[in-house]
């Protein structure tokens, strides 16, 4: 199968660069980041998709992803797989279904978890939405960029699960990281407090394979000055989509919208949207108390 591959950030380069390792003809575009090795680059966003049997798109929002549905769903070949791995609204999924299937064109949600390292090395954890032929299709190929690959259910199905995965990837940043400012501030040494939490019940992904304390535990973007990674902005709006989506259930999720407010204030009152979602713990740390807290 050829590929069309649209936006080349943090995640969509390194999941495009592995289509085109494993060998498939790989075409990008992205309206600021170059193509990564092995993806061509045929200058325009309808030039990357056109006769394309699947196009993958990595966007930031639903915003953009609708937008691109409206500019590229008229390029894309019959017959043609789009697969969205952008985490957006379970509505914009279903509004871009339904838009696709107008132009005979299949859609599959497959939102991903796993951060930049898991794109890198092809690990990703994907959760698809969509046609079991659909998804039957595009296995092969999501297999390439993901180690887990889990059908979740009909179009939306994959956006609603990973919104609920980041409900309980956010608090357990923010605990992970008071916890470990705590540590520091009585004196503890963090590397002891890392190789007990690591293995005892406080063992989670964050405290695990993304260590918010540079020089602790696992490489993580505390090690880069905490450059994104998963930005904070981005988990901002996966805490908004949770929001969205608790209110269409008629659910209140306390402990996820207090996170969402915690996250407004890093990204919208502190201006530091950019920063990778863990720089939280820069505020917590003795002597750095305007850094994340009024
Ligand atoms: P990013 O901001 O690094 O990349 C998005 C890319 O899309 C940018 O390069 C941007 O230039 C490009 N883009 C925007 N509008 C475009 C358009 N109209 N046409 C072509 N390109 C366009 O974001 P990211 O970290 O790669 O995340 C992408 C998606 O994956 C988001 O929805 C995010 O929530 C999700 N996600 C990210 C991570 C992570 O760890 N970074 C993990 C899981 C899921």
């Amino acid at each position: 199968m050829n590929i069309g591959f649209i936006g080349l950030g943090n995640m969509g380069a390194p999941m495009a660069a592995n289509l085109a390792a494993a060998g498939y003809e790989t075409a990008g575009f992205d309206i600021f980041a170059p193509c990564p090795n092995g993806v061509s680059s045929p200058g325009t966003a309808p030039g990357a998709v056109r006769n394309r049997e699947i196009v993958f798109t990595m966007l930031p929002d639903g915003g953009t992803v609708r937008r691109v549905a409206d500019e590229l769903l008229p390029h894309m070949m019959e017959g043609c797989i789009w697969v969205d791995s952008s985490t957006v609204e379970i509505e914009i999924a279903e509004t871009v279904a339904t838009a696709a299937a107008a132009c005979g064109v299949e859609f599959l949600d497959a939102p991903v978890s796993g951060g930049v390292k898991g794109a890198q090395a092809g690990t990703l954890t994907i959760m698809v939405g969509g046609a079991s032929t659909a998804f039957a299709r595009a296995r092969p190929l999501l297999e390439t960029v993901g180690g887990r690959v889990v059908h979740c259910g009909g179009v939306g199905a994959g956006q609603a699960t990973k919104i609920c995965n980041n409900m309980i990837l956010a608090p357990a940043m923010i605990a992970t990281c008071e916890a470990f400012a705590l540590a520091s501030r009585l004196g503890l040494d963090l590397n002891v407090v890392h190789e007990v939490v690591s293995k005892s019940s406080g063992y989670s992904w964050t405290s695990n394979a993304y260590t918010p304390v540079p020089a602790v535990g696992a490489e993580s973007p505390a090690d880069n000055q905490y450059k994104a990674g998963f930005a904070a902005r981005l988990m901002l709006k996966d805490l908004l989509l949770a929001e969205r989506a608790a209110g269409m259930a008629g659910f209140e999720p306390e402990i996820a919208m207090a996170a969402k407010e915690f996250y407004r204030r890093f990204v919208e009152d502190l201006g530091k949207g950019d920063m990778d979602f863990s720089a939280v713990i820069l505020g917590m740390l003795e002597g750095n108390d305007s850094e994340t807290r009024d």
